[in-house]
């Protein structure tokens, strides 16, 4: 066995069907009195159901986070928070709502409550994002978070399978690219494994069946586990794809990710033979196959496989190349231009690995 670094996040996780009915017992064990509840303007409602949970706590509604957390929306958050006097914040929604409130973290230092409802994880993560003129600048820093997490996941039924699906291949590329991170352990492999599987035998009943609970509940679980996963440990190639598809060409977060993964793993097949024979454990693959299983399952939920069909250009492949193989992240294969450049090619195509 190789030796390891393993560091554990604090925090507290609360999960299960209608543990949203614990979100003020829960605000006021961190001793928040004034609280802001922070969401989308397309999940107000559920802003104002927890409002109405925290009866007296809840100061106000902050209903205008937005994809990306841009410079502007923290600064009118921050005249809230001031004018408001909050001491803790709520935030209900996917990755936009939970990169607000800890931008309000990590300049106050407020404690935060998160009760996700998308499958991104990143309220399991230290790591916070900011965008300034188009461009995104991402940091950890221990205080953004969350202290209590609370995952029910009756309030994901209402996800459409058009997004419940890419969100959760996000969530599974955290985990595959957990398995061969370079500080990966046994114990966030084992969390990536879990996480893998959970998602693969309950996304195609979530996209099928989307209020189905039990199949909810397993995703979730999955997401919570991928979360974790992204918390502890690096990523490699595949997160800086994304991240360069995403801030420098604006094409969608989840979709990217689900196009990516597969073609990622595909990449990295020959230089990470025990995160491959784990991916495949845990699609129920052969390992030669993983990558060919996770494009596999992102057409058994119908979501995307081509980086054309979700608003690439072909003419953009050489700068996305460029921008993402300066300063490469670690990662298990070496990272050089034309390779990667093929990489994209496959993806823009969608050509299912190993063909
Ligand atoms: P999102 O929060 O924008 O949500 C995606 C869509 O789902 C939105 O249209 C939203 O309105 C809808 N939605 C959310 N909950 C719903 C519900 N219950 N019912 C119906 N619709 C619902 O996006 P996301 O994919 O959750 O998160 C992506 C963002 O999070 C990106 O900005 C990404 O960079 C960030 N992120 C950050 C980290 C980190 O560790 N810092 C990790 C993962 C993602």
């Amino acid at each position: 066995m190789s030796d390891f670094i393993y560091q554990s996040l604090p925090g507290r996780v609360i999960f299960g069907a209608g543990k949203l009915a614990e979100t003020r017992a829960e605000v006021q064990r961190l001793g928040i009195a004034q609280a802001l509840v922070i969401s989308t303007p397309q999940q107000r409602d559920l802003a104002i159901q927890v409002q109405a949970l925290l009866g007296d706590i809840a100061v106000g509604i902050y209903d205008r986070a937005v994809m990306h957390v841009p410079v502007e929306t923290v600064a009118d958050v921050m005249r809230v928070v001031d004018e408001l006097q909050v001491d803790g914040c709520v935030a209900i929604g996917g990755g936009s709502t939970v990169g607000l409130a800890k931008a309000i973290a990590l300049k106050t230092a407020l404690p935060i409550v998160t009760i996700p409802t998308t499958y991104a994880g990143s309220e399991m993560t230290p790591v916070w994002g900011m965008t300034r003129d188009g461009i995104k600048t991402t940091g950890r820093d221990i205080s953004v978070l969350p202290k209590t997490v609370i995952y029910d996941p009756q309030l994901t039924v209402s996800l459409p399978a058009f997004i419940s699906g890419p969100s959760g291949m996000n969530a599974i590329a955290h985990c595959v690219e957990g398995l061969y991170s370079q500080n990966q352990n046994p114990i966030t492999s084992l969390m990536a494994e879990e996480g893998i599987r959970a998602l693969r035998l309950s996304l195609p009943e979530v996209v099928r069946h989307p209020e189905d609970l039990n199949a909810r509940s397993q995703a979730l679980y999955g997401a919570w586990l991928a979360g974790s996963v992204l918390g502890s440990v690096g990523m490699a190639i595949h997160h800086k794809l994304c991240h360069t598809l995403g801030g420098s060409f604006n094409l969608p977060h989840a979709e990217v990710h689900t196009v990516m993964i597969p073609q990622a793993t595909w990449f990295n097949r020959a230089h990470a033979p025990q995160a491959m024979q784990a991916i495949g454990r845990a699609l129920g693959v052969a390992a030669q196959d993983a990558a060919a299983g996770l494009y596999d399952l992102a057409l058994a939920i119908n979501a995307p496989v081509a980086l054309k069909d979700i608003g690439m250009r072909e003419q953009d492949l050489d700068k996305a190349a460029e921008i993402a193989t300066t300063n490469p992240y670690y990662n298990p294969r070496p990272v050089d231009r034309a390779a990667v450049r093929e990489l994209l090619e496959r993806a823009f195509q969608g050509i299912r690995p190993g063909e």
